[in-house]
């Protein structure tokens, strides 16, 4: 097993670090406090300077604009992203991952060649539209329909927590064309464009975290769309769903893992430089083994991430779990880490103008997005059952 970076990951990863503390640090706290107008220009403007580095298009092939790189790499130079500013990450990654992953995977080439060089460019946004108002969790209790009207499909349903609702061009939208076949035959995947009649989007909501990146409902009423609006074959939406989570939790344990890792970086800084009692509160045993635990957990992290990765990219069959264990231990350590740190500032980490604050409020989606702990729970010890059953 070969633990060390290859070259070409090392410039990447000091590259990302370089563009994002410069470009896309310092915005974060603006995007984090700005209007729901702003935050919507601000977005699209961070969205645009991360395809300016090729972020968008490291998980694309080339002949659409992408640069094609393995899953690890992606992880190394989106733990930068994350850390400068995860908002950032989550609106880009609801666009070339949980949009333009499926459509990589499963698209036809007419669809390819019309939506993935505008995401990469980051001049198309898109977003994926599974949960509903009464199906997160339970994604297969899914309401919306779709029934056929000759060449056409009529869309009827409201999504809700849709990441990017409100600034997308694009939506890729679970709904149900047979619901007596159940979710894995009777759900169809659908590109359907914002400027069509039958798509409504509602106002941003106004969330405790991640308010950098826009999120609303998105309502189809007699939305019609052409048969070349179906994302590969009828029948087939909910397993493409299913496969896209397991990038996206790869994705969302890496976004927990550069707060985690930011955490840790303004904590030893700040605690270096307080001083309490006579010498800098490093010195004191109850914060030095704070910043211990939080290295172990993020270091934990990133090896559990970089596992799935490896997993995921050679088509090992265990990858869907190990990108569960990624996401549910990335996820609950952010938080305890996050936590950690605002207790290191004392005071001043319950401040807005201090960072370790945006980043505890950010940390605790981690736990909710891409199926929340309690179901990551229930995925691996589904797998140590099946395991150990014989
Ligand atoms: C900021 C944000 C962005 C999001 N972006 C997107 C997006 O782009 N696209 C999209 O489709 N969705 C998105 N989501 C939705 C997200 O995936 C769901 O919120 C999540 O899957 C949980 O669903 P729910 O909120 O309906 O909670 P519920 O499913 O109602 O769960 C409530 C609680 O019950 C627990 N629970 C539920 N079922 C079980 C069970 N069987 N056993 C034990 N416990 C259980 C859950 O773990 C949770 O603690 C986003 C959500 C947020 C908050």
């Amino acid at each position: 097993m070969n633990y060390s970076f290859t070259e070409e990951q090392l410039a990447i990863k000091q590259n990302f670090a370089n563009f994002c503390q410069k470009e896309i640090a310092p915005r974060a706290p603006i995007l984090d406090r700005a209007s729901e107008e702003e935050v919507r220009k601000l977005i699209k403007e961070n969205i645009k300077l991360l395809a300016s580095i090729g972020f968008l298009g490291m998980a694309h092939e080339e002949e659409y604009g992408g640069t094609n790189l393995d899953l690890i790499t992606q992880s190394i130079a989106g733990e930068e992203v994350a850390k400068a500013c995860a908002s950032s990450f989550l609106s880009a990654g609801a666009s070339y991952g949980l949009f333009g992953f499926p459509v990589r995977l499963f698209g036809t080439k007419e669809q390819k060649e019309k939506y993935l060089p505008g995401i990469i460019s980051g001049d198309i946004i898109g977003a994926f539209c599974l949960t509903e108002p009464e199906a997160g969790s339970d994604a297969a209790a899914i309401k919306t329909t779709a029934v056929k009207d000759g060449a056409s499909w009529i869309i009827n349903g409201t999504k809700t927590f849709i990441t990017n609702g409100p600034i997308a061009d694009v939506y890729l939208v679970m709904a149900y064309t047979d619901k007596s076949a159940g979710p894995a035959a009777g759900v169809t995947a659908f590109l359907v464009e914002r400027n069509n009649p039958g798509v409504k989007v509602g106002k941003s909501f106004d969330k405790c975290g991640f308010r950098g990146s826009p999120t609303s409902e998105v309502f189809f009423d007699d939305c019609k769309v052409t048969q070349n609006a179906v994302l590969g074959e009828v029948g087939k939406g909910f397993i493409q769903a299913m496969q896209t989570l397991e990038f996206g939790r790869i994705g969302m344990a890496t976004v927990a893992l550069g707060i985690a890792q930011a955490c840790l970086e303004e904590a030893n800084k700040y605690a270096k430089e307080r001083k309490a009692f006579g010498k800098p509160i490093n010195r004191f045993q109850e914060v030095s083994f704070k910043l211990a635990d939080m290295m172990i957990m993020t270091d934990i992290s990133r090896l559990l991430i970089y596992r799935a990765a490896y997993a995921k990219q050679i088509g090992d069959p265990e990858a869907s779990v190990y990108a569960s264990c990624a996401k549910l231990f990335a996820s609950e350590s952010a938080t305890q880490i996050a936590s950690m740190a605002v207790q290191i500032f004392g005071g001043y980490g319950y401040m807005k103008d201090y960072t370790v604050e945006r980043l505890y409020r950010d940390a605790k989606l981690c736990e909710i997005g891409e199926g929340t702990s309690e179901i990551q729970r229930i995925l691996i010890a589904k797998s140590i059952l099946a395991k150990y059953a014989k």
